[in-house]
């Protein structure tokens, strides 16, 4: 039986490989560090954000500037703090200027994803944003998509707009708080599925 000190010896080796393998050169010669991702390896939910932005790439975690403030709010209407969840991003360099990743830099990432993922096992991976979910759900759109669960492969996923575009939007936020608060019923119904 794997415990959590199995797990964060595993996730180490993932981000070492990441280091070894010299994905996306471009992003990590002007990153300050790779932000891997932090929380609790023994979750049932693991998010999935975009790439780090500035206040990331200088404190070497995700979600740590005014978007994961907002996200701290969502997680606490829902009696969760950021130690019960896991969150990380597809891309783990900081895009220069804050631009958008590429897809060829969003790809190159996907192994490495993919591997955290089968390492914490989470009962539902949660998209923030449309570059994430484009990776495992290429077919969705987010406007569609957003707050319905999707079973694939195995896992299930849960689309979310991405908080920063909601931060100033309204209409946006009040969908995504709404989405958000979805999610301990669907985690419910997961685990008496899998029962
Ligand atoms: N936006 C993201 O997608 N990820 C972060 O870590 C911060 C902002």
């Amino acid at each position: 039986m794997e415990n959590s000190r199995d797990k964060v010896a595993q996730l180490a080796e993932i981000a070492k490989a990441i280091e070894a393998d010299n994905v996306t050169p471009h992003l990590k010669a002007t990153a300050t560090q790779l932000v891997f991702g932090t929380g609790n390896p023994d979750t049932d939910l693991m998010f999935v954000g975009e790439a780090p932005g500035k206040n990331e790439d200088l404190q070497g975690e995700p979600f740590v500037g005014a978007a994961g403030k907002f996200l701290n709010e969502m997680l606490a209407s829902i009696g969760l703090e950021r130690k019960d969840i896991y969150i990380t991003n597809i891309v783990k360099y900081r895009p220069p200027d804050n631009r958008d990743p590429t897809p060829e830099e969003i790809s190159e990432f996907v192994p490495y994803l993919k591997r955290q993922i089968a390492v914490i096992r989470p009962k539902l991976v949660i998209f923030l944003g449309r570059h994430s979910m484009s990776v495992f759900l290429p077919e969705l759109r987010i406007s569609q998509a957003h707050g319905k669960p999707v079973r694939k492969g195995g896992q299930v996923f849960l689309p979310l707009f991405h908080p920063a575009a909601a931060l100033y939007n309204g209409g946006m936020r009040d969908t995504l708080m709404a989405d958000f608060g979805l999610i301990p019923a669907i985690l419910k119904k997961i685990t008496s599925d899998t029962k």
